[in-house]
């Protein structure tokens, strides 16, 4: 369809081919549509202009309008700053350039009236701003007209050829005068329209540019937020709707005899209420005929790893096999270990693969898992998902890999003709609205209970300042029988520093716990994995009192017998990753602690950080600070999903919409499964990702 959105941009008027070079370089606007969707990120409201003489430290951000008067440069090297003054009838006000100097002289002209905006703050009692936002006011036609002026975001280049927030605001104008009724076209079911109480997609499209008023333009912003979200749920939905009615699954029909036998005779505890919830959830998606792809999500040491046992075991009581994956090799030998001890003389064929497995070994496990005789296969996902083909794959468990896409989930499908269930788990609570965004195609288990007699962890945060009492409490640990860890950050950017600084560390420590009395083993991410395995193993076996390592025992590792975790520079590492962290003790029945050991400079996020540490034990509530405080983009994983892009959306500060947003897709999915309804195909078109091609197609 020829519609007019598509048109390349050097055809709208005002625009040609040199400045559509420049707009396609610098903003990525190639079209009509990507300026039309190139949003403002605020309006100038020229009837709130604030005399001078009013503004007081009450004032966050003002907006006055004044003569440009004097600018200088003063100081040399880094305090070089430039300096200028604007003032009205009733004052003035200092403004303030650390940054582009050169630039902000050249496109300033001293005697014009301007609009400023930006950040007050008060130096020896006179406001200024620093870095503001410098608008000309034009004489030109709309000279007593009120109404509310984009700014859009743009370059110092386009801005010194002509193309700054003004002439954007004017070319968008252009185009929606363009635009008709027809060529936004409204895709949302009327009956959401209306129950939600939405602007139309046109007026929507208009008034997010152009609004009449301030009310006008939160309206706007909300149907559009709104449609953003619900469309990418949508997409995610449609993944899930599609396999939930349309997809084949192996059915695990009963529950047989190594189920029951390893249940009343071998279990050795009772199973939490979460567990057995969700093997409950699982043994329902699992004998539906449906492909099961889940996330279980429970914090550390809530007990996952029994539950996937069990659900393994219902798999080849099926008659299938099953495999479960760890992201390290030092996790993927505790998980075949852990398995064997706790199936015991059962009889179940469990084998091992990892990078280093010997290749007579691997062949004769390659040739097990084709020919069936193997039926659990524990390794590291990279091989797992290479080189092994099966005979029947029924089950796939993949830990501490949240990860782990739908296109490598893909991969796994294509090793049997019906895919295998696929059961996610992970010990990094997402936050939901994140999960439901990020990994809206997965279904969601949650485990929000340890097992009975665990006490709460103990953390305190301590300055480097009081390393002695410290170290002495580390004594009075072991002195109980008890072992240690200690953790040295890891900043990737300067391997060869953090090295230094584990060796240093390590030495300190050797001075304050001499052999014979005490023994260190030290995991870093240079040894082999001989030697990593080898360190491993004496901390397990309780040869050593105390463990020293990077964070590459961050996932999975169960010590129970560890009690006293100590954190050094805790105040480099992120909230998840330290609660990963912590959650290496507290794992058996003794009272645990963590230290959380920082130098006395701390900036305002690294001591919230460790406060909220200090607070809670509750991954949850942990991550969703974590992404209040840091924001979606780094949060583990998600970045390179590219789901989390929104242009719009904010879902740190949207998570109300989103909650909603995901109850209307959701019952919306469960009327139409595929769309199909007439009145939801226009929504269902726009769902097509911009190369056509829809993003689940390439699953099915
Ligand atoms: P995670 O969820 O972090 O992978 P694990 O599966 O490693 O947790 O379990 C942590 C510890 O709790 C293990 O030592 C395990 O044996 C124990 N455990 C798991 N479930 C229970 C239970 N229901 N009762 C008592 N201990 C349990
Ligand atoms: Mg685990």
């Amino acid at each position: 369809m020829a519609d007019i959105l598509s048109s390349p941009i050097e055809y709208l008027k005002g625009v040609g081919p040199q400045r559509a070079e420049l707009l396609k370089k610098e903003l990525g606007i190639y079209s009509f549509k990507d300026l039309l969707e190139h949003f403002p990120y605020r309006h100038i409201d020229k009837t709130k202009v604030s005399p001078i003489r009013d503004i007081s430290p009450q004032h966050e951000f003002i907006q006055v309008a004044g003569r440009l008067l004097a600018m200088e440069t003063i100081g040399e090297g880094r305090s070089k700053r430039l300096v200028a003054e604007i003032r009205d009838a009733t004052g003035s006000l200092e403004l303030v350039w650390f940054q582009g100097i050169a630039w902000v002289q050249k496109m300033l002209e001293p005697w014009q009236t301007y609009f400023v905006y930006g950040r007050v703050s008060f130096f020896q009692g006179r406001p200024q701003i620093t870095h503001p936002e410098m608008e000309l006011l034009s004489t030109d036609n709309n000279s007593g007209k009120s109404f509310l002026e984009p700014v859009y975001p743009s370059t110092e280049k386009l801005k010194s050829r002509g193309l700054g927030g003004r002439q954007l605001a004017k070319l968008t104008f252009t185009l929606l005068t363009m635009l008709r009724e027809k060529d936004l076209p409204e895709i949302l079911p009327d009956q959401m329209i209306s129950q939600m109480k939405l602007l139309s997609r046109y007026q929507a499209f208009h008034s997010i540019h152009f609004p009449a008023n301030m009310e006008i333009y939160e309206q706007a912003l909300n149907r559009l937020k709104f449609e953003e979200l619900l469309i990418a749920q949508l997409r995610m939905g449609l993944i899930r709707s599609q396999r939930h009615h349309f997809s084949k699954g192996v059915v695990f029909g009963q529950v047989g005899e190594l189920f029951h036998l390893f249940y009343s005779q071998y279990l050795p505890f009772e199973l939490t209420g979460a567990q057995k919830r969700v093997l409950k959830e699982f043994r329902k998606d699992m004998g539906s005929g449906r492909q099961m792809n889940r996330l279980l999500q429970g914090d550390v040491g809530s007990g996952k790893t029994i539950v996937a046992l069990l659900s393994m075991l219902l798999a080849i009581d099926n008659g299938f096999q099953a495999c479960m994956m760890a992201p390290t090799e030092i996790l993927a030998k505790q998980h075949f270990e852990g398995v064997r001890k706790l199936l015991k003389d059962m009889p179940v064929v469990v084998e091992l693969l990892t990078g280093s497995t010997k290749t007579k070994k691997r062949k004769e496990i390659l040739e097990m898992a084709i020919n069936g005789s193997l039926q659990i296969l524990i390794g590291t996902h990279a091989v797992i998902e290479e080189v092994v083909q099966f005979k029947n794959l029924g089950l796939a468990v993949i830990d501490e890999q949240h990860r782990f896409g739908v296109a490598q989930r893909a991969k796994l499908w294509n090793k049997a003709s019906i895919p295998p269930h696929v059961l996610v788990m992970t010990a990094t609570p997402i936050p939901r609205t994140l999960a439901m965004t990020a990994y809206g195609d997965l279904d969601l288990s949650i485990m929000d209970e340890l097992p009975p007699g665990r006490q709460p962890i103990q953390t305190v945060h301590r300055y480097e300042s009081s390393r002695s009492q410290v170290m002495g409490f580390v004594k009075s640990e072991i002195a109980k029988g008890r072992q240690v860890y200690i953790v040295f950050p890891l900043i990737e950017e300067s391997e060869k520093m953090d090295y230094e600084n584990l060796m240093r560390g390590y030495e300190n420590l050797k001075a304050w716990f001499p052999e014979p009395k005490y023994w260190i083993s030290m995991v870093h991410g240079k040894q082999t994995n001989e030697v990593k395995e080898v360190n491993m193993q004496r901390f397990v076996q309780h040869d050593t009192q105390i463990m020293v390592s990077t964070t590459v025992i961050e996932v999975g590792v169960d010590v129970p017998n560890a009690s006293l975790m100590i954190i050094e520079s805790a105040e480099k590492f992120g909230l998840s990753q330290l609660h990963q962290l912590r959650g290496r003790v507290g794992r058996g029945r003794e009272k645990s602690f963590c230290i959380l050991l920082t130098g006395s400079k701390l900036g305002a996020e690294a001591k919230e950080r460790l406060k909220i540490m200090c607070a809670t034990n509750d991954g949850f509530k942990i991550a969703e600070k974590d992404l209040d405080l840091r924001g979606p983009g780094d949060i583990q994983g998600t970045r390179q999903s590219g789901l989390l892009d929104f242009k719009l959306a904010n879902i740190v500060k949207d998570k109300a919409l989103l909650e909603t947003v995901r109850q209307l897709a959701g019952k919306l999915l469960d009327e139409d499964p595929d769309l199909s309804n007439p009145n939801h195909l226009s929504l269902k078109a726009s769902l097509q990702v911009k190369n056509g091609q829809t993003p689940w197609s390439k699953i099915s």
